[in-house]
């Protein structure tokens, strides 16, 4: 059987996949089994943070793998507890951090979280939580729910846990909010639902009234987290303070982690939340390289650098193809190109990866680009040739 007869009779088939075997990777270069090369512009979904084969990564993990990988939570984790200050320090706020394994696990934290508070800290329960149209928080019941997109929400899956609805936009959270209400959960930059970042102005004025009001503010960081708007998080970049953070994605360079941070460090109290794996020594020794490597980075201005370069090749590009694209969107190393149509976007897509590039989807006409935060100048230049390539085929 080869690998695609196998993966079929196996593998539950829940998602459309491409059948290229990948087989190494360096920096922002993968290989496949037949030694043709792509330039990574993906990096798994923003998950490869310092790229593939990261020497420092690699050997964090090695080293940690050789000496304990796991011991429950019953125990004080040490590279958990530095992860955490890490985390805290980088931040800049004053707030504690709950590890799990994922995106969607950080965000149910996030929701329990602002459930307990909704209920201790109001005289009439407080448990309806307000989301945007267009976002996306995960793939288990509840975030799911959360997530403000009426085709996730398959009778299927039926009955959804209560509490959760959308708003189409942030100037429309206001009058949504009832006696009811204890948080609003939003991405800053929408990733899944498009790259659409929102304005810094009208996040900043909805921060400021939800704290007047004692309402939550929930951001969902597991994509904009971690450096990839420019700065440690999209919060720091937008200069608000919100109530909980959630992390995921990038935090460990592709070894499963979650994490929410809250200021409210009272809300939670032993046996209300847990997790057998979240926070254990592996992932949080990967995480503790990860934000190493990262802010030696950010500290020499190399991201800073990465990101105006990439963005500045962005802008050749919907300037030298405007029948194919109407604008580019995003923010840091978290980037969309507008196609003019979904086929568009699908064939840009399709030639990227005959030409040996990857590159994502993201709502319906959006082509998402995700590089590696290590992506270097010549792996940038290399992939854009390879862009430029693939999409002069289209028409
Ligand atoms: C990917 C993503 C999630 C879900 O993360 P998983 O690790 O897949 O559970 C949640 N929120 C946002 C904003 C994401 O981009």
């Amino acid at each position: 059987m080869n690998l695609e007869e196998l993966d079929k009779k196996y593998v539950l088939q829940t998602y459309a996949r491409d059948y290229t075997n990948f087989v190494k990777g360096v920096g922002s270069v993968l290989y496949d089994d037949k030694g043709k090369d792509y330039i990574d512009f993906a990096s798994g979904i923003a998950v490869n943070s310092v790229g593939h084969g990261n020497e420092r990564l690699a050997n964090a993990i090695c080293e940690q793998a050789k000496k304990i990988i796991h011991i429950s939570n019953l125990q004080v984790i040490e590279p958990q507890a530095k992860l955490a200050e890490k985390i805290v320090k980088l931040s800049g706020y004053d707030m504690s951090v709950f590890f799990a394994n994922s995106g969607a696990e950080a965000n149910e934290g996030a929701i329990k979280i602002a459930r307990k508070y909704g209920e201790i800290k109001f005289d009439k329960k407080r448990y309806k939580v307000i989301t945007l149209e267009g976002s996306f928080h995960g793939r288990t019941i509840t975030t799911v729910k959360a997530t403000g997109q009426e085709h996730f929400h398959s009778s299927y899956f039926s009955p959804y846990p209560h509490g959760f609805s959308y708003e189409n936009s942030i100037a429309d959270v206001y009058a949504a909010i009832d006696e009811e209400t204890v948080a609003v959960l939003i991405e800053l930059v929408q990733g899944e639902g498009g790259v659409q970042p929102f304005d810094k102005e009208e996040i900043q004025k909805l921060a400021s009234y939800l704290k007047k009001e004692g309402i939550l503010l929930i951001v969902d960081e597991v994509q904009t987290g971690i450096f990839r708007t420019g700065e440690f998080l999209a919060s720091n970049l937008y200069e608000i303070e919100p109530d909980i953070i959630t992390l995921a994605k990038g935090l460990a360079g592709g070894v499963p982690i979650g994490a929410v941070m809250t200021k409210h460090k009272d809300i939670l109290v032993a046996g209300d939340h847990g997790s057998t794996f979240g926070g254990n020594y592996l992932s949080t020794a990967a995480g503790l390289a990860v934000l190493e490597i990262l802010e030696e980075m950010y500290e020499r201005g190399d991201i800073a650098e990465a990101l105006l370069y990439f963005e500045n090749k962005l802008q050749n590009i919907v300037q030298k193809y405007t029948h194919l694209f109407e604008k580019e969107v995003g923010l840091g190393l978290m980037r969309g190109l507008r196609a003019k149509s979904s086929e568009i976007q699908i064939k840009t897509i399709k030639q990227s990866m005959k030409e040996g590039l990857i590159v994502l989807k993201a709502g319906r006409n959006t082509v998402r680009l995700l590089p590696s935060l290590t992506i270097t100048k010549d792996e940038i230049n290399e992939g854009f040739k390879r862009f430029e390539k693939a999409i002069s085929s289209i028409v």
